[in-house]
């Protein structure tokens, strides 16, 4: 039995093997999951296996439709109109769901995110497509914190940024050390809020407050 699925499974052609950085085509991605079930100790030609590899390659670029996406493209456009507004605009419980890079698991939780700004604003469902775009890629949820922070920072020049991402990851509680409910928090801060501690206080209570 081994033999006969080793056999379906289509290995990398060499020529992908000398050029590791170019992207392997769909056949080649879809060979790749047969092979991978077949690790997993299933046969991958079963009928109900059949279409998997097919769903799965489509599935990822679901899952990392990030690395062909640029934040600036929503951060471009923002508007001048906001008066004398220049307190701190913060957008709460943005849901996400990424993929840790050592293992390929989904964590998956909630950003919040605060920017004072200075002549302009962003559109705020914008700001939600910036966490998409660094949350579809593989990531280290540290990682993914700062990238928010710096797209921020780089393209609304506002007098401070500040993130937060709460998580809960797959690979802690599916495998490993198995802690279910186990959420991680990592905070990052720039200008304002990381000069002044009590803007830093405001943001976590503002984060924290019911509504
Ligand atoms: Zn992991």
């Amino acid at each position: 039995m081994d033999a006969t699925v080793k056999n379906r499974v289509v290995p990398i052609a060499d020529a992908q093997r000398s050029a590791p950085s170019a992207r392997p085509t769909r056949d080649e991605a879809e060979a790749a999951v047969r092979t991978l079930i077949a690790w997993a100790g299933d046969d991958p030609s079963r009928e109900g296996l059949v279409e998997t590899p097919a769903r799965v390659v489509r599935a990822y670029e679901e899952f990392y439709a990030g690395y062909s996406d640029d934040p600036e493209a929503y951060l471009e456009r923002t508007f001048g109109e906001v008066a004398a507004y220049d307190d701190m605009v913060i957008v709460r419980n943005i849901p996400f769901a990424s993929h840790c890079e050592h293992h390929m698991v989904p964590f998956m939780g909630r950003a919040h995110l605060a920017y004072f700004p200075t002549d302009s604003v962003v559109g705020l469902s914008k700001l939600g497509r910036v966490v998409d775009v660094f949350a579809k890629r593989l990531q280290t949820q540290e990682r993914m914190t700062s990238q928010i922070l710096g797209a921020v920072d780089e393209h609304l020049k506002p007098r401070g940024t500040a993130v937060m991402l709460e998580a809960e990851h797959l690979c802690m509680t599916i495998r490993g050390v198995y802690k279910t409910g186990a959420s991680t928090v990592t905070t990052q801060f720039s200008g304002v809020f990381r000069d002044d501690p009590a803007e830093q206080a405001r943001f976590l209570s503002l984060v924290r407050a019911a509504g």
